[in-house]
């Protein structure tokens, strides 16, 4: 078992973070760290089994169970989730679940200052940001609060490791995209970079176990501090062309998050890697590549993941519009961001193309 204690939350307390397989059977020292007494414990639909058994092991001691969590945190469900927390008297919230989970918590916490515990399940990483997502009319808005920064998170690999291969694959690609973002961030800076490779590092080595033994638990936890130290460096520094990119083609063609993620990374890295080769370098030899883009198409092949957008169901016409809107409002980003460059560079994504860094059309 590792604790740490880092960062933070808003009482100025340190958020308290557990890395320990079975974890999840001894949650006294979260809560009584925060002196809850009636937690109400979040999930998905497809993950209520595993609230369930939470709830046992909280034996009688919980507020209840509610199960309606979303990808993108629709706000009708919030308001739903709002009403549960009131009627059940609840002191604090549990999220078991990935970032759609997490979401939930945070936005709870948002409205009601009430503190989190959170048990991820994916490599997301939402749980290490005090950002939260959320949908309104199928319009996606961000927010930064301290108060949706969980007070406590415990990383138990025993849970993770339902998480099928394919999406372990998708969901630490995207937990690798944050890290490759915070190499060449404006405001990087040593803590966030060596944070940043020892993510990266975490995912090259540990994924490849996880595909080939989903079961053990060694490469699920050291996947796990991977979504930790990435989703860490999201929370530090600015996020760049290929989060723009991603957010622009989830929220306008509704697609998955991590497979999209997934696909498009190998391609933003490609195109600002001509700019940055130094702050890339680095990840290119964790990846035994001669380029860090070229190297994590590879890399991202061999483990299965989808590496064309075609394969999404993406209607080829549609890359006009993702691209006339992806250069609208742009992020900061090393290199300038223009529309025939990035089409091309979509073009490539769509066909599954190994990218050439800085051949951008
Ligand atoms: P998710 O939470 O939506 O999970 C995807 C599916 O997998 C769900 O059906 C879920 O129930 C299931 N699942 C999750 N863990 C499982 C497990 N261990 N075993 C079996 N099934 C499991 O997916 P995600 O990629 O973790 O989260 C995506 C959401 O998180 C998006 O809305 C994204 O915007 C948000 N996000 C937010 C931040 C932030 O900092 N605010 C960071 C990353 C992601």
């Amino acid at each position: 078992m590792s604790i740490f204690n880092v960062g933070f939350d808003r009482q100025g307390t340190a958020v308290q973070v557990r890395f320990q397989k079975g974890g999840r059977s001894g949650l006294g020292p979260e809560l009584d760290a925060i002196k809850a007494k009636r937690p109400l414990v979040l999930t998905t639909p497809e993950q209520v089994d595993q609230g369930k058994d939470l709830l046992d092991t909280l034996a009688g001691r919980a507020a209840g169970l509610y199960t309606r969590a979303t990808m993108h945190t629709p706000v009708d469900i919030t308001r739903d989730a709002l009403e549960t927390v009131k009627k059940s008297n609840a002191d604090c919230v549990i999220a078991i679940g990935g970032g759609s989970t997490i979401g939930l918590g945070k936005a709870i916490a948002y409205h009601t200052d009430l503190p989190q515990i959170v048990l991820p399940t994916t490599y997301a990483g939402s749980e290490a940001t005090p950002v939260l997502g959320q949908t309104e009319n199928g319009v996606k808005s961000t927010l930064k609060s301290e108060r949706v920064q969980p007070e406590a998170i415990l990383y138990d690999a025993e849970l993770v490791r339902s998480l099928p291969v394919p999406m372990s694959v998708t969901s630490g690609l995207n937990a690798m995209a944050h890290a490759v973002e915070a190499l060449y961030a404006r405001d990087a800076n040593r803590l966030s970079s060596e944070l940043a490779l020892s993510g990266l590092r975490a995912f090259v080595t540990g994924l490849p176990v996880v595909v080939s033994s989903p079961d053990d638990l060694v490469a699920r936890e050291n996947t796990l501090f991977g979504a930790w130290t990435c989703g860490a460096v999201l929370a530090q520094v600015g996020m760049a062309l290929h989060h723009k990119l991603c957010h622009t083609l989830g929220g306008t063609l509704n697609l998955p998050h991590a497979a999209t993620h997934a696909i498009i990374l190998p391609h933003a890295t490609a195109y600002n890697e001509a700019a940055a080769p130094e702050k890339l370098a680095p990840l290119a030899a964790i990846l035994g590549s001669d380029t860090a883009g070229g190297g994590l198409f590879d890399f991202a092949g061999k483990l299965g993941a989808p590496t064309d957008l075609k394969s999404l169901g993406v209607a080829e016409p549609d890359l006009d519009r993702v691209a006339d809107l992806a250069v609208q409002n742009p992020y900061w980003n090393p290199v300038a961001i223009e529309r025939r460059a990035i089409r091309a560079l979509l073009q490539n994504a769509y066909d599954g193309v190994r990218p050439e860094t800085g051949v951008t059309s």
